[in-house]
């Protein structure tokens, strides 16, 4: 539990709090809407929960140079929206869209459904106002499209976690929204023939707006939650978005359907309405709350690969939970390589508890066998602390300490994330 809760409402007392904070060596841990899934916002060592949720101005779209300026705690919809009433749009889009902070996805370099065409949160950060652990205000970046000045600071801030400083402000770019989309549903028998498909459509040189992979388990805990007519019986689903000019979504759409058919789907159907569509999506979105209804405890995992071995990563988890007799339900945005496997169990139960410690370190060694990552969107936290060193080198680990030192030379801004020690 923090000490204390503040809710700020400017840099410039943030910057009283960090001086303070950090005279007296208390440790400050941001936090936006909480919806982190590596426990990055949670005060492990007491102090102040410095709540950003009030933060929360556009303060301006510029559809010429096509930024958006906000402050940090903005709801990342709320930039979608904003943009949209000048025919543009901000690609970002975690599942948590609708309720996760600006500030959050930063420091968490949010990905989200659209991420194979579109990347990224770090993709869209232009320009940054931060406080930093001492207290000074800096702010780094530019509005132009290219800069070359000094250390990319900006790069270093997004994905850093809320470790090396508090994002008060940040400028974002947008792009124009694609005037025509397709969403395609395409079923399988078999969650193999699923994942190549994802490995096809894209060595079939269309890059797909979303790409996203639900497997049996997922489906079934969707349908349960849900009731929208998914088929129980199916191996997997995938979920799939063109979008762009019409000739171009139109001609995408003939190549994706192929290619589905080619790997042999049960079914490859187009979403007639936008009313269908919206279903489909609302389906994926809530794949993680429908597990979560499942069992006790839900452990969602964030393991990556590059995507022409997304097929060895699936069959290793399915190995994995066989060979553990544990119950894993796997979707995710499998275009971008990064499934997330999500162990059902009961922590309680202290048998449990170690099978689940022996299963998420095999997937983590697996995933780091396929050329893969700890963490393709989720970040490191608390939860994946203590496996870090499977990815990163000593020298890595040591330099990046070093890093964390220059900025923050009394370790009180989130401290007990990311490094163990
Ligand atoms: C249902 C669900 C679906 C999700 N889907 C996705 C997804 O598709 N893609 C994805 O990437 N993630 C997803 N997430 C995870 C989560 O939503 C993201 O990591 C999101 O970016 C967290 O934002 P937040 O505002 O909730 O941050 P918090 O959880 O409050 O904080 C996350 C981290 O950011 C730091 N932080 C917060 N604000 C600031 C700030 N202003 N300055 C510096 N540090 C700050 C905190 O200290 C913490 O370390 C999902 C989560 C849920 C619950």
């Amino acid at each position: 539990m923090p000490d204390v809760i503040v809710r700020v409402s400017s840099a410039e007392q943030i910057s009283r709090i960090m001086r303070f904070a950090n005279l007296e060596k208390i440790p400050v841990t941001p936090r936006g809407a909480a919806t982190g899934l590596s426990g990055g916002c949670l005060t492990v060592n007491g102090g102040i929960s410095l709540v950003m949720v009030d933060m929360n101005r556009i303060i301006g779209i510029n559809p010429v140079d096509l930024l958006a300026e906000v402050e940090a705690g903005v709801i990342t919809i709320d930039v979608d929206k904003a943009a949209s009433k000048y025919g543009l749009f901000y690609p970002p889009d975690p599942g948590s869209l609708k309720t996760s902070t600006i500030g959050g996805n930063i420091a968490e370099n949010a990905g989200g459904l659209r991420g194979l065409k579109y990347g990224v949160t770090k993709d869209y950060v232009n320009a940054l106002e931060v406080v930093l652990p001492t207290g000074e205000i800096i702010n780094t970046g530019t509005k132009t499209v290219k800069s070359v000045v000094g250390y990319n600071l900006v790069d270093l801030m997004v994905g850093s976690e809320g470790t090396l400083g508090i994002v008060t402000k940040a400028v974002l770019g947008l792009l124009p929204a694609p005037p025509a989309r397709a969403s395609i549903l395409a079923t399988f028998a078999d969650m193999l023939d699923a994942a190549k498909t994802v490995r096809d459509i894209v060595a079939a040189g269309v890059i797909t707006a979303t790409l996203e992979f639900v497997d049996n388990v997922t489906i079934n805990a969707i349908e349960d939650y849900l009731k929208v007519g998914l088929d129980r019986s199916i191996g997997a689903m995938l979920l799939i978005e063109v979008d762009g000019q019409q000739g171009a979504v139109d001609i995408e759409a003939a190549v994706v359907t192929g290619v589905c058919n080619d790997n042999g789907a049960l079914s490859c159907k187009q979403a007639t309405s936008d009313e269908e569509r919206n279903k489909l999506w609302a389906a994926r979105r809530a794949a993680l709350s429908s597990l979560a209804r499942i069992k006790p405890s839900t452990i969602l995992e964030d393991a990556t690969v590059p995507r022409s071995r997304i097929v060895e990563l699936i069959e290793a988890v399915k190995s994995i939970a066989k060979k553990y007799d544990i119950m894993i339900g796997t979707f995710g945005h499998a275009g971008d390589g990064n499934l997330h496997p999500t162990i059902l169990t009961d922590l309680r139960d202290s048998v449990e508890e170690a099978k689940v410690e022996k299963v998420i370190e095999e997937i983590f060694i697996e995933t780091i066998k396929l050329d893969g990552t700890l963490s393709g969107e989720h970040g490191i936290g608390i939860t994946k602390a203590k496996y870090l060193k499977l990815e990163i080198s000593e020298d890595a680990y040591q330099l990046m300490k070093r890093i964390k030192k220059a900025f923050d030379p009394n370790n009180i801004l989130n401290p007990g994330k990311m490094f163990l020690t």
